[in-house]
């Protein structure tokens, strides 16, 4: 039986998908990527992340949030279906959400504002937030220090140095999820991962974005987060058995997504 791996962020719902969305989620499971955890970017997809997850009990679970390149269709309306969705079992995240100054398709002030809503969905949900920082570290620590004492949540994707890791880290409710740039050259994700405490480590893919080196797909799907696992037990120097179990339960715990077995 293969090892059994969690994809903690994987937007299945978006349209790269429609073709095949059902063989791509039976491929992940057949190769032992038997939960899928989809964030929602605005509330359509959000809602649409919701109905994947009621349609695939214990395989597929639902984020709810609103992504920062989003950040201008936010309102307090959509605040108030998120509340309303986060109720139901299969939403186990608030997110994805945060700030991205990279490609800057929100404007900062916007993103900012919105930051704050979901982080205070998180708290009274008691529920875990999926943090989306690109190029946006220092204002994320700085929004976090005022209003994210006691959240619970990772840092997705993270694409920072050893320093900004330890910032984040600092939040002890808060884990680091690597994706596929943990497998190109050039950045300082090795030597994050490295050092990075065991129990507080998530992979993910970011399907359909971010494909693993050296595959030459076009598109990112759950099954390749096999090869960000890969990766990070040759970092670790533990057995790909080891980091899939390691990080399994970290996923598990963190998202609530317990009481299903194979
Ligand atoms: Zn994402």
């Amino acid at each position: 039986m293969p090892s059994l791996l969690v994809d903690s962020h994987a937007h299945i719902d978006t349209p790269r998908f429609n073709v095949d969305r059902e063989d791509v989620i039976s491929a992940a499971f057949e190769a032992g990527i038997t939960r899928i955890v989809d964030p929602g970017c605005d509330l359509d997809s959000s809602r649409f992340a919701l109905s994947l997850a009621k349609a695939h009990p214990g395989i597929v679970f639902a984020g709810v949030g609103t992504h920062p390149h989003d950040a201008t269709t936010y309102s307090d309306e959509v605040g108030t279906y998120y509340r309303e969705m986060a109720l139901e079992p299969e939403v186990v995240a608030i997110g994805e959400f945060g700030l991205d100054y990279f490609r800057m398709l929100s404007p900062r002030d916007v993103q900012r504002a919105v930051f704050c809503a979901p982080l205070q969905l998180a708290r009274d949900c008691d529920l875990p937030c999926i943090i989306h920082v690109r190029d946006s570290h220092d204002d994320v620590i700085e929004l976090l220090h005022a209003l994210g004492q006691g959240l619970r949540g990772v840092f997705h994707c993270f694409s920072g140095n050893v320093a900004q890791a330890e910032e984040c880290l600092a939040f002890n409710g808060l884990m680091l999820s690597f994706a596929g740039p943990l497998t190109r050259q050039g950045n300082a994700l090795p030597e994050v991962a490295r050092l990075a405490p065991l129990d507080r480590i998530l992979v993910e893919t970011d399907s359909p974005y971010l494909v693993p080196q050296p595959l030459l797909a076009k598109r990112n799907e759950p099954l390749f987060v096999k090869h960000v696992a890969e990766k990070l037990a040759e970092i670790r120097d533990m057995a790909f058995e080891e980091i899939a179990q390691v990080t399994t339960a970290n996923a598990i715990r963190l998202f609530g997504l317990g009481g299903f077995t194979r």
